[in-house]
C-alpha cells in the first residue's frame, strides 16, 4: 500500500447514480428487503439512500472495523459492535460503501447469517475486483489493477486531514501540500478546503 495512495474523489452525483443503479438491481432481482443492515461507518449513507429508493422502513446497524487510517488496513477485520436489532425472518440486505479486501463485508454477512434472516443478500456501491468477497449487487466494479482510495463525501474531511498530514512530511504549508496531493494522489483539492483543515490539524 502506497504511503500516499492514488485517490478518486466521489461526488454526490456519483453517489446518487450508484444508489439508483443498486436500487434498480435489487428490484430486478425481485428481492426488495424488509430490513437493511448498514455497516458503520461507510455503509450508513448508502443504506439510507437505498432505503429511500426501495421504501424500506427498517435499518439496523453493525459495526465492522478494518481500515485504521486512510488507505491502511489495520490488522484483521473485526466486528466491533453487533447488530443493533434483530433480523430473524427478515429479508435482509447488508450494505457497505465498497468491498476492497472484502474482509469486513464477509465477516458482517457471516454474522448476520447467524441471526437467522429469511433471506440474506449484500450490496455495495463499489467493488474492487481483487476482493475476497463478492456482494450480491454492486453498482460499479474497479479492476484490480486500478486500485484507488475512494474519497467518499461522507469521509471527505477525515480523509483530507489524514492525506494532508502525510503530504506535509514531503513539504509543509498549504501550497506544497496541495501540489503533493495533486501529483502523488491525483487529488485536486480546493485551497480553501486545505486552509480549513489547517485550522485544526498542524500542517506547517
Ligand atoms: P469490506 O467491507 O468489503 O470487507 P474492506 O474490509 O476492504 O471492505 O474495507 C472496510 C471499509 O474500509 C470499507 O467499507 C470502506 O469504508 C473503507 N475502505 C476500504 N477500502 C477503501 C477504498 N479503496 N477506498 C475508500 N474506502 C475504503
Amino acid at each position: 500500500m502506497a504511503d500516499l495512495p492514488r485517490c478518486r474523489r466521489a461526488s454526490w452525483d456519483d453517489v446518487d447514480a450508484w444508489a439508483d443503479r443498486l436500487a434498480a438491481a435489487v428490484r430486478d432481482g425481485d428481492a426488495v428487503p424488509t430490513t437493511i443492515v448498514g455497516l458503520t461507518r461507510g455503509g450508513w449513507v448508502p443504506a439510507r439512500l437505498l432505503a429511500d429508493r426501495l421504501g424500506v422502513k427498517r435499518i439496523v446497524s453493525l459495526r465492522a472495523q478494518h481500515w485504521g487510517v486512510t488507505a491502511t488496513p489495520d490488522g484483521a477485520a473485526t466486528l466491533a459492535e453487533g447488530l443493533s436489532g434483530p433480523v430473524a425472518d427478515e429479508a435482509t440486505l447488508v450494505v457497505d460503501d465498497i468491498t476492497d479486501t472484502g474482509d469486513s463485508l464477509r465477516l458482517a454477512v457471516d454474522h448476520v447469517r447467524e441471526a437467522h434472516p429469511r433471506r440474506l443478500e449484500s450490496a455495495t456501491f463499489l467493488h474492487i475486483a481483487h476482493s475476497k468477497f463478492t456482494p450480491t449487487y454492486f453498482a460499479e466494479e474497479i479492476p484490480r489493477t486500478a486500485w484507488v482510495w475512494v474519497v467518499f463525501p461522507w469521509n471527505y474531511w477525515e480523509d483530507l486531514a489524514q492525506l494532508a498530514t502525510r503530504a506535509a512530511e514531503r513539504g509543509r504549508g498549504v501550497d506544497a501540500i496541495r501540489r503533493t496531493l495533486r501529483e502523488a494522489c491525483g487529488l485536486d483539492v480546493p485551497r480553501a478546503d486545505l486552509e480549513r483543515v489547517a485550522r485544526y490539524v498542524p500542517l506547517g
